[in-house]
């Protein structure tokens, strides 16, 4: 079997490896257009902290662990072309033009920062930095610019904004919505992670669309309904769009232009399949789909598919977006539904709040947690954390517990560990399933 995969990021590599555990024989090729593979798309934040030395070391995997594993690689080669019927893709390699012929296929050649909303946004002076070659120009610019503008105020806006901070640049953050992270965070949970924002030093500009940039002589002027503001760069921290301009038309699409599969991530042809930022994956927590753009979707689906190639056997379980950070020295993490889209779903829901220590003695911070779960069923559907102390590991508990259609009541008695010095008496996971029940008990 001659497998050919287009791509060889997150969901590429994590694709390739799950083939070679359960094909051994297989003839296995990764393609990419990038000169290099494994790149972290946060590798800036880790190399202006000094994290990582020289910015090409931030990789999460190397060209000798696919060789390892007998899996060939072919970089600077960007695939131009496709004949989903006949099984070859065209691929274009130092100005010649190659084909190659496969018996199964994975499109897994992801997502890229771009917008058709925003006048300009393609400058050079607006920086996108998914990939080596953007990081290191913006590298660059970044060290060279005084004041400098974020289009975006999701984890990547965030990110940047404390890394911006620490380096003592004047920072302009603009967001859309009335509050930073709002896909993953309701109001009340992020408003101490943006006041401590502010009092370093960050001017939002909240409920300010950016319209236009123009690159002038004297820096970029970045204008919105409410505001102009002339900046030396901006960074273009906002959502990404699938890259699938070499598809044919037998390739279904949604819309959105990303690629249509099925529970089993075959496309409309057979033997072609998607991946990671290529597709959208069904929101465990309703019946819809939605382009949840993360590292986790695109390493999940790449193992699934895996599973998926010879004969239909696993269904994707699709995606609750987990997610986790550091901003200025706090830890936030959510997972699921917030309490604001619960507008959107189709059963009342309840929330409650708790605080609690993280433990009783190792610098105990306050931890301070929310959950979101169905009124009647009590079934767990969100959970967003905010602390000093490390909790970043708790939301993936949390998570299991919604992916798992737990209730509060079955949630509140799971089994978890105690130590004096390492854990407070109760799991702040059990105490939200508790803190649950017991807010639904006041208000009868
Ligand atoms: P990609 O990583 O986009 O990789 C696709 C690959 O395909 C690339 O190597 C590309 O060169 C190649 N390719 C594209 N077109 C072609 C072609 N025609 N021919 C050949 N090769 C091609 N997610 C998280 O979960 N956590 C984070 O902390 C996080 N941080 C992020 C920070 C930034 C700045 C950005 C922009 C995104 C971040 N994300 C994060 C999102 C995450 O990067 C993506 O979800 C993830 O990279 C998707 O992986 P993928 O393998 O599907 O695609």
């Amino acid at each position: 079997m001659k497998v050919v995969i287009i791509g060889a990021s997150f969901a590429g590599v994590s694709a390739a490896f799950a083939i070679r555990k359960k094909h051994p024989t297989a003839e296995i090729h990764l393609i990419d257009k990038q000169q290099t593979i494994g790149y972290l798309p946060g590798g800036i934040n880790l190399y202006f902290d000094k994290t990582i030395g020289p910015i090409d070391t931030a990789q999460f995997v190397s060209e000798q662990q696919l060789a390892d594993k007998n899996i060939s690689l072919l970089l600077n080669a960007k695939v131009i072309g496709m004949d989903s019927k006949q099984h070859v893709i065209k691929y274009e390699k130092q100005k010649g033009e190659f084909l190659l012929s496969f018996d199964k296929l994975i499109l897994a050649t992801g997502s890229s920062q771009w917008s058709q909303k925003i006048t300009g946004s393609d400058s050079e002076k607006v920086l996108k930095y998914k990939f080596l070659p953007g990081v290191k120009e913006a590298i660059k610019r970044i060290e060279d610019s005084e004041k400098v503008a974020l289009i975006g105020g999701g984890q990547i806006g965030g990110e940047a904004a404390e890394t911006l901070l620490k380096m003592n640049k004047e920072v302009h953050l603009f967001e859309r919505m009335d509050y930073l992270l709002f896909k993953y965070f309701d109001e009340e949970m992020i408003r101490p992670v943006q006041e401590e924002m502010s009092a370093r030093g960050v001017i939002f500009h909240f409920d300010e669309t950016v319209e236009k940039i123009t690159d002038m002589d004297e820096g970029l002027l970045i204008e919105t309904k409410q505001s102009n503001l002339l900046c030396d760069s901006a960074i273009f921290a906002m959502n990404v769009r699938p890259n699938l301009q070499y598809l044919d038309e037998h390739i279904r699409r949604h819309t959105d232009q990303t690629v249509l599969v099925d529970q089993y991530l075959q496309t409309s042809q057979k033997d072609i399949f998607a991946i990671g930022d290529c597709i959208q994956v069904p929101y465990s927590l309703s019946k819809e789909s939605f382009y949840i753009p993360l590292v986790n979707n695109a390493v999940r689906t790449g193992l699934v598919v895996a599973q998926n190639l010879v004969e239909p056997t696993t269904p994707f379980a699709g995606s609750i977006r987990t997610i986790g950070t550091r901003l200025v020295d706090h830890y936030i993490a959510s997972t699921g539904l917030t309490e604001a889209e619960g507008l959107f779903y189709d059963q009342p829901i309840s929330v409650a709040h708790v605080q609690q220590q993280s433990s009783l003695f190792s610098r105990g911070e306050k931890i301070h947690g929310k959950i979101i779960f169905e009124k009647e069923s009590h079934k767990l559907l969100g959970a967003q954390l905010v602390s000093k102390a490390d909790i970043l590991e708790k939301i993936n508990t949390l998570a299991l517990g919604i992916q798992t259609g737990q209730t509060l009541e079955e949630f509140y008695q799971k089994d978890f560990l105690y130590h004096p010095y390492y854990s407070n008496v109760i799991d702040i996971t059990n105490q939200l399933g508790f803190e649950g029940l017991w807010s639904e008990a006041y208000e009868d």
